[in-house]
């Protein structure tokens, strides 16, 4: 018996040490987890901390209110850089079981199955592909785009097509077009191939409104857009949704101060927002040489905390769910929940959370 004892004990070493030891536990986390996590020695565009896994130590979490029948999901959390643990931005909000996407980034029909894979009892009756009928563009940077292609195509190999309605800034139902015209001779294989070339239509919506208006309403929601500013484009949008139980907002991406984004946002539940780290943007591997030019052209780009904790308190949001988030650091010091602490630091007193790829809000 004493060495049966001994190789129980041995066996639970062995897997206590498989375990990775910050990982969050909560009631409402789901059975998936990150891999671990070994830091490169040698840095590169594909190594740097930006494209570094979740580099949160929990798996992903159902925080939003057991009642609400508005749910939403951070299907992609990443940036521009190739991070194989976050794919590029896109988020769904659920309300009564129809799904509305906002932005299309890299790995689109992979986040939803993830998202579905992972919270599948909560999400299943919302994530029916057919429903996907309604996606939201904040702007035209490829990052939030680029899955439009795959979005629409892929189910080319499925049984059934999606009809889409797209909204966005001008430009998009010429994007639309020109995706269908790209891929015409795979989409003209596919229905000699006996698939209905009555499905699979998109059409896209350009927004004009001079500052803001109604996009789109149904039984569930309200979209309204207002006009924002981030870096060059002429054209970019964050959008509000209401619901009958939630105002939830997506600010696309950001840049200096606008008004615009405070009356989106206004008394909004939930935040969907992005920021770049201030305090150690030295590291930020783009934008100048000096931390001034660093910050003058960074934060063209993007909120900075203090700009993003002022929008967040005068439009009295109740939670701020950061994605798309720069969080530059040396490899030694990184913090992985530094940008919460700087948007804290800097004022904002509601709640903040850093959400990962299949977290639901
Ligand atoms: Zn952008
Ligand atoms: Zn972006």
């Amino acid at each position: 018996m004493r060495n049966f004892h001994i190789i129980l004990l041995l066996v639970s070493l062995t897997l206590g040490s498989c375990t990775p030891s910050n990982i969050e536990t909560d009631d409402n986390s789901s059975k998936y987890n990150n891999d671990p996590f070994v830091k490169p020695a040698v840095i590169t565009p594909l190594t740097l901390p930006d494209a570094w896994p979740t580099n949160i130590g929990r798996n992903p979490l159902n925080r939003s209110p057991a009642t609400t029948r508005t749910k939403l999901v951070t299907l992609g959390t990443g940036m521009p850089s190739p991070n194989p643990y976050r794919a590029g931005p896109s988020h769904l909000l659920i309300v009564n079981d129809q799904p509305y996407l906002i932005d299309a980034g890299e790995g689109i029909w992979r986040s939803i199955a993830k998202a579905a894979l992972i919270n599948g009892d909560v999400l299943t009756p919302g994530l029916s592909p057919e429903k996907l009928n309604y996606l939201f563009l904040t702007h035209l940077h490829q990052d939030h785009t680029v899955g439009i292609p795959s979005l629409l195509l892929n189910p080319l190999n499925w049984i059934f097509r999606i009809q889409q309605e797209i909204y966005g800034p001008q430009g998009t139902e010429a994007m639309v077009k020109h995706i269908f015209s790209a891929w015409k001779i795979d989409i003209d294989a596919a229905i000699s191939d006996g698939h209905d070339p009555a499905g699979g239509r998109a059409t896209g919506h350009d927004i004009l409104f001079a500052e803001d208006g109604l996009v789109y309403r149904d039984d569930n929601v309200r979209v309204e857009a207002f006009r924002t500013r981030h870096a060059s484009l002429r054209d970019t949008f964050a959008y509000r949704f209401t619901s009958k139980d939630r105002i939830v907002v997506f600010s696309g991406d950001g840049g200096p101060y606008h008004a615009n984004i405070v009356r989106a946002a206004k008394d909004a539940d939930v935040l969907v927002t992005e920021t770049v780290t201030e305090e150690n943007i030295q590291y930020a591997p783009w934008g100048g040489n000096t931390v001034e030019e660093k910050k003058k052209e960074i934060f063209r780009f993007h909120f900075s905390p203090g700009v993003l904790a002022r929008i967040a308190n005068e439009a009295n949001v109740r939670a701020i769910v950061l994605a798309h988030e720069q969080n530059y650091n040396s490899g030694e010091d990184y913090q992985a929940t530094a940008l919460m602490e700087e948007v804290r630091a800097a004022g904002f007193k509601g709640e903040i959370y850093s959400a990962m790829d299949g977290d639901i809000y």
